[in-house]
């Protein structure tokens, strides 16, 4: 085959040329089941295609991968969000329970004491002492003697001054209030047990028939009224309002707590 060259100058074969070569050597290299892996890499390499990295898109690529990490990004800035709103839930959460505690412990507190206060209102109403305060008895129970009409003392004498304070010796209601005859003034009390008390030879009665009284309450004044020799309460306990229905007034006290 004749070689001419036009200009007499030597020009490389153009792109066109080359491209259109190496064609014709892949279909030729087609048929010989190599092309899949050996024409590409030959036609990269031949024509001069530019290389992944000069192709412009690595730009592409990474934009992709800047997407996802934006994605990325707001998903863990949600997730963030979403944790900081529940702690948020849970810390709500937890001071209303603290505070729903403190509120019950302070109502058990308010509840404890008022039944405390109940308590110890009720043991106060239940409780019992002597009809004057800080005394003692003169003369005792069944003491014999001309003095009394039945022949021996009905209750005992406990010394006072005149114009002393007497007090119920325990909760109970007024049934008697008035003049007793030998007792002078007194007072007798259905006290809430059924026993019943009374008070003798007062100076004065501080209270009426039917009214309600508590232990140390005070319901007259140590006198000398009736048949009495001096100022001083004579004090009896009953089985029964009644004159007669007398038991042991010390034992009475004695077995309701009192030192006596
Ligand atoms: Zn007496």
């Amino acid at each position: 085959m004749a070689f001419t060259r036009a200009t007499g100058k030597h020009r490389a074969p153009s792109r066109l040329t080359r491209r259109s070569a190496n064609l014709a050597g892949v279909a030729a290299l087609a048929t010989t089941g190599v092309v899949g892996t050996f024409a590409s890499p030959a036609l990269a390499a031949d024509t001069g295609a530019p290389s992944v990295e000069d192709t412009g898109l690595t730009p592409i690529v990474t934009v992709g991968s800047l997407a996802d990490e934006i994605a990325d990004q707001a998903a863990a800035q949600k997730q963030e969000a979403e944790e900081a709103a529940a702690k948020a839930r849970a810390r709500a959460k937890a001071e209303a329970e603290a505070k729903r505690k403190a509120e019950a412990r302070a109502e058990a507190a308010r509840e404890a004491k008022e039944r405390a206060a109940r308590e110890a209102e009720r043991k106060r109403l239940n409780s019992y002492r002597l009809p004057v305060a800080g005394s003692f008895v003169t003369t005792g129970y069944k003491t014999g003697g001309a003095l009394w009409s039945s022949g021996s003392h009905s209750g005992v004498d406990f010394r006072a001054a005149s114009g002393s304070s007497v007090v119920a010796v325990g909760s109970g209601t007024v049934v008697e209030a008035g003049w007793g005859g030998a007792y002078g003034n007194n007072i007798v009390i259905r006290m809430n047990d059924g026993t019943y008390t009374q008070y003798g030879h007062l100076s004065s009665i501080g209270v009426f028939v039917g009214q309600r009284v508590t232990p140390g309450q005070q319901i007259g004044l140590v006198g000398s009224t009736g048949n009495s020799t001096g100022p001083h309460l004579h004090f009896e306990a009953r089985t029964t309002p009644e004159y007669g229905s007398d038991i042991d007034p010390v034992a009475y006290l004695r077995s309701h707590g009192v030192s006596i």
